[in-house]
């Protein structure tokens, strides 16, 4: 790589162009000539150089076209144009055009040297101003990048404090329990009925970790599902069916609504199981005896729209735009059931977000909930992982 500074001289004298370069190596430049504009502009092409010296009166393409030319090119580039004797004129309109100054015919070699000195300060003073603002942009940049590393992390320690205290929980009541009957105070004939405590505490500590394992791998970008044309109105009869059960022991009528002839979506079939459990089973779990969940999948704007509403607890307006963050449980919803991990709704949230979705909530406390997604049929890529 060249060190030197490297001058260009444009001019169709060739006294001036031998006299200049000569002059200029003598003082350690790396100088070459072109006769003429165009030649001139090849070689500012092909090569890099510091300064240019312009005649602005040649044959061929004009002096100052090629000024244009050049800060077109390079705008940081140093021109000093050369102009004859009374053509003043013709330096003023160059300097107006980006010429850095100007030497007038004829000229001996020190006043050459000392304009293209000046020039090369220039160059010099502008580069390191030009570094210094990409300096400054990259600090901002890292200093922004860090700011959010930062964030992440503190929502990641909060994550893992949640998930901690979530953990924590049912094993002490389950090492509670066994260590009463261990410790003999529970009498052979109650020890049955802790022992069955001690199972429900460890069944609903497995949800909350198969929960915590669903919500992982939905969220880690290296892990990636298969996906396969679906009908997703089947996986709702199937789940609707599964759900009977359990909706007509709390005497809840489960009715849906499904169009005709939907189209098949391209999805993992875990996910549209889930999906539809997670929003059907909450309607279910937070709906009084007696209540009714409705469900409807239709098809809009080429999307698949999915409804599950119940007549049920409801969200209070405060607390609506906070369920679909992880361990959100509301109020009402605790005072209803301890059963709950809190994490169904960001579950079925990254769900419907990994296949370019929306879903939200709308609600009216004592009077019932409805939960609204999207899918869209035909996707631009791949799920989002
Ligand atoms: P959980 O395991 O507590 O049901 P989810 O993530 O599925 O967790 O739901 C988060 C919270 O959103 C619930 O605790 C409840 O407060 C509220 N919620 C969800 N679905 C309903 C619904 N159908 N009716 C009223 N509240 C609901």
């Amino acid at each position: 790589m060249d060190t030197e500074p490297g001058v260009l001289v444009i001019d169709d004298e060739l006294g001036i162009r031998v006299g200049c370069q000569r002059a200029l190596q003598n003082q350690g430049y790396r100088v070459e000539t072109a006769a003429s504009g165009e030649e001139g502009l090849q070689k500012l092409q092909s090569d890099s150089y510091d300064l240019v010296l312009l005649d602005v009166m040649m044959p061929g393409i004009s002096g100052l076209d090629v000024l244009d030319r050049i800060s077109q090119l390079d705008p940081s580039l140093v021109c000093v144009v050369i102009t004859g004797y009374a053509t003043v004129e013709l330096a003023v309109q160059a300097i107006k055009r980006g010429a850095y100054d100007f030497i007038t015919k004829p000229f001996d070699a020190d006043t050459l040297i000392l304009t293209v000195e000046q020039g090369l300060e220039k160059r010099q003073l502008s580069k390191q101003a030009q570094r210094m603002a990409e300096l400054e942009a990259e600090a901002e940049d890292l200093a922004r990048q860090k700011k959010e590393l930062e964030r992440l992390d503190k929502i990641k320690s909060t994550f893992t404090l949640m998930v901690a205290h979530e953990l924590r929980a049912p094993v002490a009541a389950i090492q509670s329990y066994l260590r009463l009957i261990l410790d003999g105070y529970i009498p052979p004939e109650k020890q049955h009925e802790y022992l069955a405590k001690a199972e429900r505490r460890a069944l609903a500590q497995l949800e909350l970790v198969n929960d915590l394992l669903d919500l992982a791998r939905l969220q880690d970008p290296d892990v990636k599902t298969k996906t396969e044309p679906l009908q997703f109105d089947q996986v709702l009869e199937e789940i609707m069916d599964s759900m009977a059960g359990h909706a007509a022991e709390k005497d809840i009528h489960v009715e849906h609504a499904v169009e005709s002839g939907l189209p098949a979506v391209d999805m993992t079939p875990q996910h549209a199981r889930q999906l539809w459990t997670n929003l059907i089973s909450n309607a279910v779990k937070y709906t009084p005896d007696g209540g009714r969940v409705t469900v409807s999948l239709s098809e809009q704007n080429g999307s698949l729209v999915g409804t599950v509403a119940d007549t049920g607890i409801g969200i209070a307006e405060n607390e609506i735009g906070l369920v679909f963050e992880e361990f959100y449980r509301s109020k009402a919803a605790k005072a209803l059931t301890r059963m709950g991990t809190g994490l169904g709704l960001s579950i079925v949230k990254r769900i419907v977000e990994t296949y370019h979705g929306t879903i939200r909530a709308e609600s009216k406390v004592g009077q019932g909930t409805c939960f609204t997604f999207t899918l869209p049929v035909d996707r631009p890529s791949a799920p989002r992982q």
